[in-house]
């Protein structure tokens, strides 16, 4: 306990130097605070878990952070790991602090399931950076979490470590560096590397030590050179020279493909002058002494990186040939370029957290949409912040950075939403180019529009931004809307026809309107697009018309029904909503992977047909009662049934059972039968995960020796019929 007050009073000493302003009050009540709820509580490291909360504070306190964000780091852990209630901590610290422990809280899972976790993790990360837009000290509390976690990583369990090492490299070290929080991502890949890839971390870094003497003594002489013609010209500089850090060299060592002893420049040396036109002229001085490398000259004073970064870069050939990079900017830039968005914290007089509002404006774009899916989710997050960029031009020279991999598509909905939906072309540097062209450093884009054109499902395949995702799927959900209103309109019509009513009366009357309102809409057109969707049933509807002939529905499923999936696990969902029974059909049974289409049955539902199966087509005349339907959350068991022939030999069914079990599909039923000429039928019923699993099973079957044949009743994939 005395161990981890004296830490506390160091941190409380080290944030009264930076902001003598602070409220020590607060500080010392979370401390305390923490300090009881945590008591008896032990890290798997062996100690006491009080040290954890007090080395997020400290590290917050290193990016000079204000008493809330530092408070908040430590109390971070009340909710998830003690007995403190919300309203508890409420009582204590108010609604703000509250708020933001409640944003840093993890839902926890008690399924085991890989779709249960990964659900669990989408949804702890999508709050976290929801709550971040309103309060960016959420994000930043959660960075000084991660890295601290990540520097007492080697206690748990390697497959632990490999997992959050994972997400730390996908998600919280491109976070940081969008926040131009340079020195966190460094830490954050550096430890990353040593977990994901720990034998060629520990290569690298005896490779690096044996090489350290040469290295400091080529940084000495370098940086005395440096010096030396910089005083000369009178221009005050700090000239640090240093080993560039493990990740970054690791990452070109891959790049590369070659071996360490083929990497010179990993040296690298930054100057900090005092003002910008001293910048441009050490650039020139550094330049007269050695030989620019071209290409490598880069000006981000001029055009600073989407994060705020500025410097110059250059890479020249030292004195014994070997190149090394410099960076040349001054203190203040050095500042935003270590501790990005934390390097403006207090400095701000009367700040409005509105401020910051703006420089996170690009979270926004990766929360927000329609992917409810949290694969899908976490794969666009990840996409999104995937920290390479290309940087590419308007004509008029404004500079647009995008993910690698970025598309004329994207391109267009960074200029404008109406732009991206009416893009039908592009020009890159003055050629016409088609819209899957995916652009390059320094391309000059012009997009083509045309009144006629409208997005389409495949741009989701085209673009990887998460703008314009959001964009393309908000456009193609309205048009989903509408095409319900439509079917509904349709539906209701056909259906008062039959009953002998007149829907132009109905509507005269004004009995639509009152219909609608007993169902809980607002207008007529809401009332329609429930029925379209199959959401409330068209008897529902007009059971007080319906005097005389009582048949079927045609649209089932009763109103409020939760969807459910079908009896073997698996989940289909409709799409646009979550509240159709869906079930797969028993004629073609498709998988996840295969493309699908969805006919609303009378009563039971919807059937889920793959879109190929042959009943599809005669189905489909009734075009009003297709819905698109999409695989969702399709962790589980489907079973198949297959049949194998092959010839009668010893060890059949062991060498069926091992190439099942190499596939890891699990057998659910055999039935092995040999006839005279020595040939025999298994039927079997396998559990696959998909499509993809179930190609793998039958190449593994049909390659045991002795089987001549494998078949299934599930239809192969092929491509989605569109009848709507
Ligand atoms: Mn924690």
């Amino acid at each position: 306990m005395t161990e981890t007050l004296l830490r506390f009073e160091d941190i409380l000493e080290f944030v009264s130097a930076y902001n003598p302003d602070s409220d020590e009050d607060l500080l010392r009540r979370a401390y305390v605070y923490s300090a009881m709820a945590h008591r008896g509580q032990v890290r798997v490291s062996g100690e006491p878990y009080l040290v954890h909360p007090l080395e997020v504070a400290r590290i917050l306190a290193e990016m000079h952070l204000d008493e809330v964000a530092i408070a908040t780091g430590l109390l971070h852990d009340l909710l998830e790991d003690t007995w403190v209630t919300e309203e508890e901590l409420e009582e204590q610290f108010g609604e703000h602090i509250t708020g933001l422990v409640k944003a840093l809280t993890k839902i926890t899972t008690m399924e085991q399931s890989y779709a249960a976790r990964e659900a669990a993790q989408a949804e702890n990360v999508r709050r976290m950076l929801l709550a971040s837009i309103v309060d960016v000290r959420v994000i930043l509390v959660k960075l000084a979490d991660r890295l601290h976690n990540m520097r007492t990583l080697g206690y748990l369990p390697e497959n632990r470590r490999k997992r959050i090492a994972a997400e730390t490299m996908e998600i919280y070290a491109p976070i940081a560096h969008r926040l131009g929080m340079g020195r966190i991502k460094a830490e954050l890949e550096d430890l990353a590397l040593a977990y994901q890839h720990p034998e060629e971390h520990r290569r690298l870094t005896e490779q690096l030590g044996q090489r350290e003497e040469v290295a400091s003594s080529m940084i000495a002489e370098i940086r005395g050179a440096i010096t030396q013609v910089l005083e000369e010209n009178s221009i005050k500089a700090d000239v640090r020279g240093r080993i560039k850090h493990l990740h970054s060299i690791w990452t070109k060592l891959r790049r590369q493909g070659i071996g360490l002893d083929r990497v010179y420049d990993f040296l690298a040396f930054r100057l900090i002058v005092d003002t910008v036109p001293h910048c441009y002229a050490a650039l020139g001085l550094i330049h007269q002494l050695w030989r620019p490398v071209p290409g490598r000259i880069k000006d981000y004073i001029a055009m600073p990186k989407p994060n705020a970064y500025q410097s110059l870069h250059t890479s020249v050939i030292g004195p014994e040939g070997q190149p090394f990079e410099v960076q040349i900017r001054t203190l203040d830039m050095d500042e935003i370029a270590e501790r990005g968005i934390a390097a403006h914290w207090l400095y701000k007089e009367g700040r409005e957290l509105s401020h910051d509002a703006e420089r996170v404006s690009w979270l926004r774009s990766l929360v927000e949409g329609q992917q409810e899916n949290p694969r899908d989710f976490l794969n666009s997050l990840k996409l999104n912040l995937y920290p390479e960029e290309v940087y590419t031009f308007t004509p008029k020279g404004e500079v647009f950075a995008f993910a690698r991999g970025a598309t004329p598509i994207d391109f267009a909905y960074h200029v404008h939403t109406e732009v991206g939906h009416h893009c039908v072309g592009a020009r890159i540097n003055g050629k016409l180019v088609p819209l899957r062209t995916p652009l390059q450093n320094g391309d000059i884009v012009e997009i083509l529009t045309s009144s006629n054109q409208v997005p389409s499902r495949d741009w989701l395949e085209i673009a990887v931004s998460g703008r314009a995702q959001n964009k393309i799927r908000g456009w193609l959900n309205r048009g989903e809307k509408e095409q319900a209103v439509e079917a509904g309109r349709r539906l209701l019509e056909r259906e008062c026809r039959r009953l002998g009513i007149s829907l132009k009366h109905l509507r005269e009357e004004g009995k639509l309107a009152q219909m609608a309102s007993d169902h809980g809409f607002g207008r007529e057109e809401d009332l329609a697009a429930a029925v379209g969707f199959g959401r409330l049933s068209l008897k529902d509807v007009l059971a007080p018309f319906a005097r005389t002939r009582a048949t079927a529905p045609v649209v089932a499923p009763a109103p409020g029904k939760v969807r459910v999936g079908a009896a073997d696990g698996s989940v289909i969902m409709v799409r646009g909503q979550r509240d159709l029974l869906t079930y797969r059909a028993q004629c073609c049974n498709p998988l996840p992977g295969d493309q699908i289409v969805g006919y609303v049955t009378r009563g039971r539902g919807v059937a889920v047909h793959a879109a190929q199966c042959p009943n599809v087509r005669k189905l489909l005349f009734t075009a009003e009662r297709e819905v698109e339907v999409e695989w969702a959350g399709v962790e589980g068991a489907f079973a198949v049934p297959l049949n194998v022939g092959f010839e009668d030999r010893p060890g059949m069914l062991a060498s069926i059972s091992q190439a099942a079990n190499g596939e890891n599909a699990n057998i659910r039923s055999c039935h092995l039968s040999t006839n005279e000429d020595r040939l025999g039928t298994a039927e079997l019923v396998v559990d696959v995960q998909g499509r993809e699993h179930l190609e793998k099973v039958l190449v593994a079957l049909r390659h045991i020796p002795g089987v001549t044949s494998v078949e299934t009743s599930v239809t192969a994939p092929g491509r989605r019929l569109r009848v709507l």
